[in-house]
């Protein structure tokens, strides 16, 4: 193990890995002649979900970006495409991307935005491909569209400078510089992972009572207007356009959020999808403010069982 990879420290956490809200869709009975058989209201898609910065090891369960290498012979083998991600969020709010509702569709994204969604890394002896270079070399199998990811990113640099050295080598890794080539490049956009996480390392988050290690917390306007607004804002200024969708950090929606402050300030903050985690697939029923994800690590861990959940989104219930 590389000291670049290194665990982080007992404090800091891994971002973005809590299981909370779960929601299904039944299926309704439809009677074709004389047999009633149970179809799908609605196509149902999976968001699969990796970290750059968990890579302590070589291998698919301690490395996600051998993880997405493997996942996207195993996607391509049972007959996935990659949507992009800011069609599925259309779907989910019933807003366009009507194409999803036929085929088998998974979408991907990225959290935290490290240096390495989009960057090799090539230190000391040890290299690991990028997420960008994984699709990219995954794009010569010919699939129509080529596979795309959103990179959500933390957007202080303050932030982001403190959680270098408190959860990665300290050696500037996690930096803004590559945002604009990967909007530019057609294969990464860049989404807003909040002003700066309120990750438990920092001396001090944009969050009025200092609650930090969890989301729940961002349940003011004033609060929200820096979380959410001003991240945006610089995200759009660094990297020259956004995707103008939102993945809540550790995967937790407070309510104030899901209810209010996205559906109703909507000219203030511009964001139009936001992200949880929760394992569960994305329908055209889905809350666009509470979209699910299944997450590389917690509710996968091996080749077998992404396919068990690829399956499952196409299987009659
Ligand atoms: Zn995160």
């Amino acid at each position: 193990m590389h000291e670049a990879y290194r665990r982080p420290a007992a404090s800091a956490r891994r971002p973005c890995g809590k299981v909370d809200f779960c929601h299904s869709q039944d299926p309704f009975p439809r009677l074709i002649g004389a047999t009633c058989v149970f179809v799908h209201a609605v196509n149902r898609i999976p968001i699969l979900t990796y970290h750059a910065l968990h890579a302590p090891g070589d291998d698919y369960a301690s490395n996600d970006h051998a993880a997405l290498e493997t996942d996207m012979a195993v996607l391509r083998r049972l007959g996935f495409r990659i949507a992009p991600l800011a069609d599925v969020a259309a779907y989910a709010a019933d807003n366009g991307a009507r194409y999803l509702e036929q085929g088998t569709w998974a979408a991907l994204s990225f959290d935290d935005g490290t240096d390495w969604d989009y960057h090799d890394y090539d230190y000391d002896g040890r290299c690991i491909k990028s997420f960008y270079t994984i699709l990219k070399e995954a794009a010569v199998h010919g699939e129509s569209p080529p596979p795309t990811a959103v990179s959500f990113v933390i957007a202080s640099p303050e932030a982001r400078r403190i959680l270098d050295r408190t959860c990665i080598a300290g050696r500037d890794n996690w930096r803004d510089s590559w945002w604009s080539d990967a909007t530019r490049s057609g294969v990464l956009g860049i989404g807003n992972h909040s002003w700066d996480h309120v990750h438990d390392t920092l001396p001090t988050v944009a969050q009025r009572e200092q609650r930090k290690g969890t989301f729940l917390g961002v349940d003011s306007l004033a609060d929200a207007d820096i979380q959410i607004r001003q991240a945006e804002q610089f995200i759009c200024a660094r990297a020259g356009a956004t995707t103008r969708l939102f993945a809540y950090p550790y995967g937790e929606a407070p309510d104030y959020l899901v209810a209010d402050y996205f559906p109703n300030h909507r000219e203030r903050h511009g964001i139009v999808a936001a992200f949880v985690t929760g394992g569960d697939y994305v329908t055209r029923r889905s809350n666009r403010w509470k979209i699910p994800r299944f997450v590389c690590g917690e509710h996968w861990k091996t080749p077998d069982e992404l396919a068990r959940i690829l399956t499952a989104a196409n299987s009659p219930r």
